[in-house]
C-alpha cells in the first residue's frame, strides 16, 4: 500500500505537472505537498500561456483534480526525510521517505520539487505587502502596474539592474537607495534613463485602505508610489537533496542535468528548487521533461528486470529443475 514508482516531494507546478504526465504513464505516484506554493500571496498569476491572469490556487485545484483523475495519490504534509538511499536485489535505487506524521513511504524514485523561499529586506510593512503591491518579477505584475509610479528598494548592485528593467514597464521609476552609495556608472545610466534616485533610509511602507500609497523614508518625507520591485534573496528549499548527498554548484544550487536528473542515482529536481528563474509555466515544463525521464528510467529497470527473470526461467528449464 505504501509502495510507489514515484514519489513527489511538493506540490507546486513542477511537482504536479510532473505527477499529471507520470500517472499517464500509468506509474503508481504519490506527491506529499505542504500546501506554501511561492505565489500564494498573489491574487492572479501572470505569464502562463492559457491561463494569464488565473488565481495561483486555481491552477494547482485544476492540476490536483486532473493527477487524482488519472489515479495519483495527494498527501498534504510534510516529507522530513528521504532515505537513506538503499538498493533492491537487483541494485535499484529505492528510497524510504519519512513524513512528519511518521508515516513511512517507499518509492523508486524521487522528485524532489519544493520551490524556493524569498527573503525580503527587513522593512516595516514590507512583508505584509510581498506579492500583492510589493513585487519581485516585473515579468510577472509589471505589465499591471505600467505607466504608474513606482519604486525599486536598492541596495545592490541587483537592485540596480532591477531598476534598468522596471524601466521598460513605467516612465516613473523612482530608485530608493536605502541608506547606499551608487557608483558614477550607477548614477549616469539612472540619469539617461530617467530614474529618478531618492536617498535616505526607508523607515516603513505606507498603506492605507489596503493598497500601498508610498514610501517613508526616516526623515519622515513620504514618496508616493503604487507599487514597489524588491530583489528578494532567493534560497532553494533543498535541504532533502543535501542530504542525500546531491551536488551544488558554488552559488548553493543543486546542480541536475537537463531532465533534472541529480548526481543521485533514482533523484530527480524540477522547479524553483534548482532553479531560481523558473516562472510557473517552467516549472511546469521542468516536471514535465523530469517525468519523461523517470519513466523512462523506470522502463530500463523493469526491462533489466524481466531480462533477468527470463533468464533464470531459461538455465532452471534447462537442468530440469521445475520453473514455478
Ligand atoms: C509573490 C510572487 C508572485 C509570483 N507571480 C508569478 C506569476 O505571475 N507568474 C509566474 O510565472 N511566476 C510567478 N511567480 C513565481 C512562481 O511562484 C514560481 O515560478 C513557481 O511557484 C515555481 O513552482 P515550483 O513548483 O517550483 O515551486 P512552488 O510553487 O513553490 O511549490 C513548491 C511546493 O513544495 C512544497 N514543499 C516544500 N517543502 C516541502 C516538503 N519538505 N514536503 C512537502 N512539501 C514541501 C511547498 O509547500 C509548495 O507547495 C511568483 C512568485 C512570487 C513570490
Amino acid at each position: 500500500m505504501n509502495t510507489y514508482d514515484v514519489l513527489i516531494v511538493g506540490g507546486g507546478a513542477a511537482g504536479l505537472s510532473a505527477a499529471l504526465v507520470l500517472t499517464r504513464a500509468r506509474r503508481s505516484v504519490v506527491v506529499v505537498d505542504s500546501g506554501q506554493p511561492r505565489n500564494a500571496p498573489a491574487a492572479h498569476m501572470h505569464g502562463f500561456l492559457g491561463s494569464d491572469g488565473l488565481p495561483p490556487a486555481e491552477l494547482l485545484a485544476a492540476g490536483r483534480r486532473e493527477v487524482i483523475g488519472y489515479g495519483g495519490h495527494l498527501i498534504p504534509g510534510t516529507v522530513d526525510a528521504i532515505g537513506p538511499l538503499s538498493a533492491s536485489a537487483g541494485g535499484a535505487p529505492r528510497f524510504d521517505v519519512t513524513l512528519d506524521t511518521g508515516v513511512v513511504l517507499s518509492a523508486r524514485r524521487v522528485l524532489v520539487s519544493t520551490g524556493l523561499r524569498d527573503v525580503v529586506p527587513d522593512i516595516p510593512g514590507l512583508r505584509e505587502r510581498w506579492g500583492r503591491d510589493v513585487l519581485h518579477c516585473p515579468y510577472c505584475h509589471g505589465y499591471e502596474v505600467r505607466d504608474q509610479p513606482v519604486g525599486v528598494i536598492g541596495g545592490s548592485s541587483e537592485a540596480v539592474a532591477h531598476a534598468d528593467l522596471v524601466r521598460q514597464w513605467s516612465d516613473d521609476v523612482v530608485y530608493f537607495t536605502n541608506g547606499t552609495t551608487l557608483t558614477g556608472d550607477e548614477v549616469e545610466r539612472f540619469r539617461a534613463r530617467g530614474i529618478a534616485t531618492v536617498g535616505g533610509r526607508i523607515a516603513r511602507l505606507v498603506v492605507e485602505d489596503d493598497a500601498l500609497t508610498g514610501v517613508e523614508l526616516s526623515g519622515g518625507e513620504v514618496v508616493p508610489r503604487v507599487a514597489v520591485f524588491v530583489r528578494s534573496r532567493l534560497v532553494p528549499n533543498a535541504g532533502l537533496l543535501d542530504a542525500l548527498g546531491c551536488a551544488s554548484d558554488s552559488t548553493g544550487w543543486v546542480t541536475a542535468d537537463p531532465t533534472g536528473r541529480t548526481g543521485v542515482p533514482g533523484v530527480w529536481v524540477a522547479g524553483n528548487a534548482s532553479n531560481p528563474r523558473a516562472q510557473v509555466i517552467t516549472a511546469a515544463g521542468e516536471g514535465s521533461a523530469a517525468a519523461i525521464a523517470i519513466n523512462n528510467d523506470l522502463v530500463e529497470e523493469d526491462v533489466a528486470q524481466s531480462v533477468a527473470q527470463a533468464r533464470a526461467h531459461t538455465v532452471a528449464s534447462s537442468s530440469g529443475r521445475p520453473t514455478r
